[in-house]
């Protein structure tokens, strides 16, 4: 079903508004498998309301009109939409009761105008506005169908993920809903995984197979149309399969969960615990797992250990090990492995994680922006430790590197 959106309002010309709800339509009517094909604007005109109707007929079957509700003389959706399909306008009879009882309970006098907001086109479905007063009209005629919502946004989204969707998916009814599922993966880059999946991506019209990149961790929708959540699982599964085989190292959820709530869940399911000690991110790994509710009871807590004597002091490791000509220096594989056992060993944890490293913007102890050691102790085994040489901004290096550490983690 082809659909599109008319926001209505003088001011939305005007530019003293941003035209919000056109996104946030947009983006609800995708979700349930309607493609918006244009979006228009137009201002509080009637003549100018009927000739946007007029267009919109000619190329949708289903029009979202936003704004242009309420009492006063420019709010002109529903009469021009009215006139336009030749019906008259009558009264939704809960919506004046509503309109009236709240100005009786404020002691105010209620207005003729004030009564224009329970006003339904006739023959229509009356879509209750739980935030607001101007009620709502969904209706169909000669093929077309019509979806009147208000223009606040506080009352046009509940108005719209409420009795407006489901009168939509009532009118697609057997028609094909879209379904899709997101897959997570960690340590592989965006372009890496396209390019593993590019035949895949090119190849299949449905499901469809589309990658993005968000906050250091990359991901793929994949989406099918079908009649039936049973129908779709079954594509998406076939098709979450067939991504499996070629990056499934990577793949650390089929759901749309960080990489830190991944391994939350992992360490709650095998009972362990993990404690952190950290110097480039400077608390951002913490932050990252504390993030996630209920971490507690997995991540017992860190150090920020910024300074060489701060490495020292905290976790013991040896000055000669941090400075001097020989010395390997904090940015290293050795002061990595010593931080993770030593935080572990201090919180008697299953994990210790360690992170070292150089944020930049310049060089650290002759070493290059970028490069970053992470080291993980686990209780009775030997300590790892993995290097990345990470680019981006300062910001993004220490991002990169604390969802690093989070991926040795959950491998
Ligand atoms: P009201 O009862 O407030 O008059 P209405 O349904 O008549 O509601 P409008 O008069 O068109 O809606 O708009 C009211 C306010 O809602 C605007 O001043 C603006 O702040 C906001 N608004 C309207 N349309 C949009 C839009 N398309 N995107 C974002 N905000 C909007
Ligand atoms: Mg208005």
């Amino acid at each position: 079903m082809r659909a599109e959106i008319i926001a209505v309002g003088t001011e939305l010309l005007l530019g003293q508004t941003v035209n919000t709800n056109a996104t946030y339509l947009s983006q609800g009517l995708a979700d349930i498998g309607v493609d918006v094909y244009f979006q228009t604007v137009v201002g509080d005109n009637a003549g100018r309301i009927v000739q946007a109707i007029e267009l919109a007929r000619s190329r949708a079957e289903l029009i979202v009109f936003t704004g242009g509700l309420g009492p006063t003389q420019d709010d002109l959706t529903k009469d021009a939409l009215a006139d336009y399909l030749g019906k008259e306008i009558g009264i939704h009879g809960p919506s004046m009761d509503k309109i009236e009882a709240l100005f009786s309970s404020r002691g105010m006098h209620m207005v003729e105008s004030n009564r224009r907001q329970a006003n339904c086109i006739q023959d229509s479905f009356p879509l209750v506005n739980d935030a607001g007063l101007a009620v709502g009209n969904a209706l169909s005629q000669d093929g077309t169908h019509y979806v009147l919502l208000p223009g606040p946004p506080r009352e046009m989204k509940p108005m719209f993920n409420g009795p407006a969707k489901e009168w939509i998916l009532s009118i697609l009814g057997e028609e094909r809903r879209l379904y899709s599922r997101v897959l997570k993966f960690a340590g592989i880059g965006e372009s890496s995984l396209e390019q593993a999946l590019l035949d895949l991506i090119e190849g299949q019209s449905d499901p469809t197979i589309a990658p993005y990149a968000k906050e250091g961790e990359v991901a793929i929708r994949i989406s099918t149309k079908a009649v039936s959540q049973l129908e779709a699982g079954a594509r998406l599964d076939a098709a979450e399969e067939a991504i499996k085989e070629r990056v499934g190292k990577h793949l650390y959820a089929s759901e749309d969960i960080p990489l830190e709530e991944a391994i939350v869940r992992k360490l709650r399911a095998t009972r362990r615990k993990l404690a952190s000690a950290e110097s480039i991110t400077g608390g951002l790994f913490a932050e990252l797992v504390t993030d996630i509710p209920g971490s507690s009871g997995e991540f017992v807590g860190g150090v920020v250990t910024y300074t060489n004597e701060m490495k020292h002091k905290l976790l013991s490791v040896p000055m000669t090990q941090l400075e001097g000509p020989d010395a390997p220096g904090a940015i290293s594989e050795s002061t990595a492995a010593l931080m993770a056992e030593r935080v572990r060993e201090l919180t008697d944890c299953d994990y210790g994680v360690s992170l070292t490293g150089v944020a930049g913007p310049s060089e650290s102890e002759g070493k290059p922006v970028g490069l970053v050691y992470f080291g993980i102790a686990e209780r009775g085994k030997q300590t790892e430790v993995h290097t990345a040489n990470l680019s981006g901004s300062r910001d993004i290096i220490r991002l990169r590197a604390a969802k690093s550490a989070l991926y040795r983690l959950w491998q």
